[in-house]
């Protein structure tokens, strides 16, 4: 299933819809997605549910809309459909015969050579690969501060999922590596927290689950977008409102989410520690609801699933 030496690399990838060898799928030196990161792209996740023999992606539409958000602000000729991708990505699942939890890449980008504001010709790419829950979702991390502030909405969008976003929270992220933190807060201009690197932010103080919203520079974030709703349903009181450095030294627990990572617990910001410095009962409950609907056991959210395989794998 993977190409040996590589363990992460899938046998086959999806480029301009066609499945191909994984080592076949390139794109050229000069094409503005590498020289200009004139890229989109989305990142997804699907679950093995052991029961129904079944692979879920989850809220496959949402990220999708997302891609198609993203591909129209920075302007791609005639890029793939929502439905084209869709369809991409359940193939190029079955063609690496994927029956374990994991995570795919959709891309979009122009390709060949062009200056940048090229808008074609549009490439495109879907992989897949095996990617088990990381160790944070139950140890947490212990974050810092950034330096670096988030890139503003009036200048480089976080709205929408760019790779041009990503040398920011690479900033952010290699600095917090550096002084040895497992996590990076970025705050955006005002100085209020924006997110992390690749996730969003939450906390609790006493009864209330806060969050940065839409307009304090964030990705609008499909995980972040569950947990609300996770919250709501279950009568957590939620506030969405913009959230201050130092509220994270008050918050009784904090956490990261997103796609990739799920949700990881704040252990602490600025070496200080959030709460008792341990997962909080409300990250903890999130996290058990969350696993629930990701992989299938809660009926009320089965609409969120995209089922893979055609009769059960
Ligand atoms: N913010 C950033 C910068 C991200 O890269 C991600 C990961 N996609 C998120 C937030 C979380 O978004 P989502 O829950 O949709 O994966």
């Amino acid at each position: 299933m993977t190409v040996p030496g590589n363990p992460d690399r899938p046998t086959y990838a999806m480029l301009n819809g066609e499945v191909v060898p994984f080592s076949e799928a390139r794109i050229s030196i000069m094409a503005p997605g590498l020289t200009f990161a004139v890229t989109v792209f989305e990142g997804f996740r699907a679950y093995w549910n052991e029961r129904d023999a079944q692979l879920y992606v989850f809220r496959m539409a949402e990220h999708l809309r997302r891609q198609a958000f993203s591909m129209a602000l920075i302007e791609l000729d005639a890029p793939p459909s929502e439905k084209e991708i869709a369809a991409q990505i359940i193939q190029i699942l079955l063609a690496n015969q994927i029956r374990e939890d994991s995570y795919i890449r959709s891309q979009a980008y122009v390709d060949d050579w062009g200056d940048m504001t090229a808008t074609g010709p549009v490439g495109s790419s879907v992989i897949c690969r095996k990617r088990p829950r990381t160790g944070a979702f139950e140890s947490g991390k212990h974050f810092a501060t950034s330096s670096w502030r988030r890139n503003a909405e009036d200048a480089s969008p976080p709205r929408i999922k760019a790779t041009a976003n990503y040398l920011n929270s690479r900033l952010a992220g290699l600095e917090a590596q550096h002084a040895g933190f497992g996590g990076a807060v970025i705050l955006n201009r005002d100085g209020t927290v924006a997110e992390g690197p690749g996730g969003c932010i939450f906390l609790r103080r006493g009864e209330t689950l806060i969050t940065p919203g839409p307009t304090d520079g964030i990705l609008e974030s499909v995980t972040r977008d569950t947990l609300l709703r996770l919250a709501r349903d279950n009568d957590i009181e939620v506030e969405v409102r913009s959230v201050g450095r130092t509220e994270l030294y008050l918050a009784d627990e904090a956490f990261y989410c997103g796609t990739g990572q799920e949700l990881t617990p704040m252990l602490s910001v600025d070496r200080k520690p959030v709460g008792s410095g341990e997962p909080g009962p409300v990250t903890r409950l999130l996290q058990s609801l969350y696993d629930d609907v990701v992989r299938g056991r809660n009926e009320r959210y089965a609409d969120w699933l995209t089922p893979v395989w055609p009769d059960g794998a």
